[in-house]
């Protein structure tokens, strides 16, 4: 069975507000019990995350009472340029910012289209080192940074603060979108995945 997680991702903040704004969403977590203020080893892909709090439940739509047994349980708070990518499969097709043409990335047997992924390959490899590698749209020949592209199923967010929770029950709207208000109204995506 493999770990899946969910990534509220800030597409808004800037580089210099992405630390503040972590701080003061996990001081909320925190005070509400959502998670636990200690940093524990909890998490994938990094050192330590918050473990979830006595009022974890409030967030999920379905509170799994066996995940404080699950040791990847816990919350990640990614400060810092990041491609945010949904882990596994591919992305199914992408949308241009200027006419909203849709481009197709996978066929009917959901294998990548190697012609429609090379437009975009290179562009999303180098964001997170700072890169804004503008890609021509194949309808209207048209360029757009990367970033403003709109990915289907949010496979791809590009931010400086992203807000990762380990298998945990899909996260209530409702406190989705108290993330957006506590982040000045700041647009988010909610990407789910699987490693
Ligand atoms: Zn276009």
């Amino acid at each position: 069975m493999g770990d899946w997680f969910q990534t509220i991702v800030d597409t808004e903040a800037t580089p210099e507000e992405a630390q503040g704004l972590a701080a003061s969403i996990l001081d909320w977590l925190i005070a509400d019990g959502f998670v636990s203020a200690e940093r524990t080893d909890c998490v994938l892909g990094a050192d330590a995350g918050h473990a979830p709090g006595a009022h974890y439940g409030e967030a999920v739509e379905d509170p799994d009472p066996e995940l404080i047994n699950v040791w990847s349980n816990g919350l990640h708070v990614t400060v810092g340029r990041t491609v945010f990518d949904a882990g596994q499969g591919e992305p199914s097709a992408v949308t241009c910012p200027h006419c909203a043409a849709e481009t197709p990335l996978v066929d009917e047997y959901w294998s990548l289209i190697e012609e429609g992924w090379a437009r975009f390959r290179d562009a999303v490899g180098s964001w997170a080192e700072g890169e804004d590698e503008p890609v021509a749209c194949p309808s209207c020949g048209r360029t757009a940074p990367v970033h403003t592209w709109l990915w289907a199923d949010d496979h791809f967010a590009f931010g400086h603060l992203g807000f990762t929770f380990w298998n945990w029950p899909g996260l209530r709207p409702e406190f989705v979108a108290e993330f957006s208000r506590r982040l000045g109204g700041h647009r988010t995506v909610l990407l789910g995945g699987k490693l």
